[in-house]
């Protein structure tokens, strides 16, 4: 059976509810994924049961709507606790997403064991959430920030990472896919190595784990950071992952409710994980939809996503090679669905609006990856990113979109 068999797209697609709607009087086509990923029906269900029967604050009431809502809450933790293939809930801490897990890794286990002349590893095609608290921590440290290069591919370089290894290096982060290029890093290998020197890794998840379900444990990562709106989920949260002697180990984050234990003038003692990391009150209707998002993907099998997301990929990818003048920026041999190129003599800003006059959503720019488009020679690229709900036939409509495009501008 091939993956459109298995997968009922149209049954899909009216989950989406977003999708059915015009654009400049053209059916929409939504092909910024990477971006953010619409909803489902149910995870906008979610949300709003949560608001109209279950909201209270968490983890302090005694009454019914705080138990409710303090136990939907930490299924999710659950839920994501299973979806990341980490041992324990105390390894998982719910975040406003991919960035403030970064920024937190940065700033307590930077603040305790990054010292001046120490070494950190980035990897070329960082999205600028994961060079940025890199940079303001050496500054901040006297530490050094080193960069893994990018092969014209888009591949990492990992002869030249290799020698970049050495005692010095803390910690190594990198993302597990590149939102630019859609290049699928090989993590495991890359941690194995900096684990050989003593080095720590984090790496940032936020464009994997709409495509493929992670382990962590199997990785060994050390951090594993997400967001929730990525993969179907709610936007402005996200989770950190963390082994638990680490965590254990570094100072909180945030100062406030939640994350302690007892506080005195003289003395505050912290609270126990993963609560520690977690002051103020969460984003419960965003975390108890997280739950939904992930049920959702794990109804339609996460293999059948990946092999349909690949098959568009494919199909992408042959079609727009045929435009005159359109090259691909990022050829890895391992992808996910997400195609950055860029077309002679026409600047990318007028792809997207020329494009979005037809009603096709791309997204243009840097994507905040200005470092990996400056190692490419270009301003930006266009990008089309691919979800579960598009077609083949949308991608015909993106070529044709081209088409005129080019007849317009050249
Ligand atoms: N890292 C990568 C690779 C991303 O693509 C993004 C978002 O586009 C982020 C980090 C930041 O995610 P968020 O804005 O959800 O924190």
């Amino acid at each position: 059976m091939t993956t459109t068999e298995i997968l009922d797209i149209e049954k899909i697609r009216a989950d989406f509810p977003i999708l059915d709607q015009s654009i400049n009087g053209k059916k929409l086509v939504y092909f910024d994924n990477a971006a953010t990923t619409q909803k489902p029906t149910a995870v906008i269900e979610a949300i709003a049961h949560y608001y109209n029967f279950d909201n209270a604050n968490i983890h302090r009431g005694i009454h019914t709507l705080a138990e409710r809502a303090t136990r939907d809450f930490e299924a999710s933790r659950e839920a994501v606790r299973d979806f990341l293939g980490a041992s324990s809930t105390e390894e998982i801490i719910f975040t406003s997403g991919t960035t403030q897990g970064i920024n937190l890794v940065a700033s307590t286990f930077g603040r305790k064991f990054i010292k001046e002349g120490d070494e950190i590893i980035v990897s070329g095609m960082e999205h600028h959430s994961n060079i940025v608290p890199w940079q303001m921590l050496c500054e901040e440290k006297g530490a050094i920030l080193k960069v893994i290069p990018v092969t014209d591919l888009g591949e990492l370089d990992l002869d030249a990472y290799e020698k970049l290894l050495s005692e010095k290096v803390k910690l190594v982060t990198l993302n597990h896919v590149s939102n630019s290029l859609g290049t699928i890093n090989p993590v495991k290998q890359i941690i194995a190595m900096a684990h050989e020197y003593g080095a720590k890794v984090l790496i940032d998840g936020a464009q994997a784990t709409s495509h493929f379900k992670i382990d962590v444990q199997d990785l060994d990562a050390d951090f594993y950071a997400f967001s929730a709106h990525k993969l179907y989920g709610p936007t402005g949260m996200g989770a950190l992952y963390g082994k638990k002697d680490l965590l254990n180990a570094m100072p909180p984050y945030m100062g406030g409710g939640e994350m302690i234990k007892e506080v005195s003038f003289e003395k505050t003692t912290y609270n126990e994980l993963p609560y520690k990391f977690e002051a103020g009150t969460p984003n419960i209707a965003d975390v108890v939809a997280l739950k939904t998002a992930l049920a959702y993907s794990d109804s339609l099998g996460r293999e059948n996503i990946a092999a349909y997301e690949d098959m568009l990929l494919a199909y992408a990818t042959e079609k727009l090679s045929e435009i005159q003048g359109l090259r691909i920026i990022g050829q890895a041999e391992k992808k996910v669905s997400v195609v950055s190129f860029v077309i002679d003599g026409i600047h990318h800003q007028d792809i997207g609006v020329l494009l979005d006059n037809q009603g096709i959503a791309v997204r243009t720019g840097h994507h905040c990856t200005q470092p990996l488009m400056k190692r490419f020679n270009l301003l930006g690229t266009s990008r089309a990113s691919f979800a579960v709900y598009n077609t083949t036939e949308e991608i015909d409509r993106l070529v044709a979109g081209l088409h005129r495009v080019r007849k317009m501008l050249l």
